[in-house]
């Protein structure tokens, strides 16, 4: 579905650094160990493009995929993680802060929702700061395999009545599974009809 090759482009620590603003974004936010390296090798159909990681927190660089000559797909590094210095997070979230305010191109993020778990504290600190920067958002859950339909479902549910809340998220919930290939097609298909 993506037009083209998937090729890594660069990882970014600073503003000044992102590839020039001259085509659409999409990009991926998630808790650490969420499973967003392992969606996006899906998506990608690679084995090892977004480097899956046990190490939670490691990686701390925006790194921009092209989608054929297009798109961008941006891989934000996960949050939450409660073990990394402070520092560290507070110069990450301002990286964060100023990318989601300032980036003229970037046309939705993808939050990304352990459907085990649902929608945590941390999650709605991400949903406020896209809502403020008047950044759409499109909830992702993943690893639906983990659980059974009833988990899935409740989780669900807890996950749209959270939505509410945020006036920029977009109503439709992708439901998916790496491991399974659940809502790839779907998610595909979403980033490649946006124009
Ligand atoms: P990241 O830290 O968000 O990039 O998460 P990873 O993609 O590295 O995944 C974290 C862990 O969850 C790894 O052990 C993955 O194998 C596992 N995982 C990721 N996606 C799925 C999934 O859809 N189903 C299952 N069962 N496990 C998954």
């Amino acid at each position: 579905l993506f037009a083209g090759p998937v090729d890594f482009v660069k990882g970014v620590t600073a503003m000044a650094n992102l590839p020039p603003a001259d085509r659409l974004e999409v990009c991926f936010a998630g808790r650490s160990n969420v499973g967003k390296s392992s969606l996006i090798n899906a998506l990608t159909n690679r084995k090892n493009l977004a480097r899956a990681s046990n190490t939670p927190g490691r990686t701390q660089e925006i790194n921009y995929f092209a989608l054929g000559e297009e798109k961008y797909l941006v891989d934000l590094p996960g949050y939450g993680y409660a073990e990394a210095p402070k520092a560290v997070v507070e110069k990450w979230q301002r990286l964060l802060k100023q990318f989601l305010q300032g980036r003229q191109t970037l046309r939705r993020a993808f939050v990304l929702i352990d459907t085990r778990h649902g929608a945590k504290e941390v999650d709605e600190e991400i949903m406020k700061l896209l809502n403020k920067s008047a950044v759409t958002f499109q909830v992702v859950m993943t690893k639906a395999d983990k659980v059974n339909a009833a988990t899935r479902a409740a989780n669900l549910a807890q996950v749209q009545e959270t939505l509410k809340k945020h006036p920029a998220a977009y109503p439709e919930i992708v439901m998916t599974s790496s491991e399974e290939g659940l809502g790839i097609e779907t998610l595909r298909a979403i980033i490649a009809n946006m124009t």
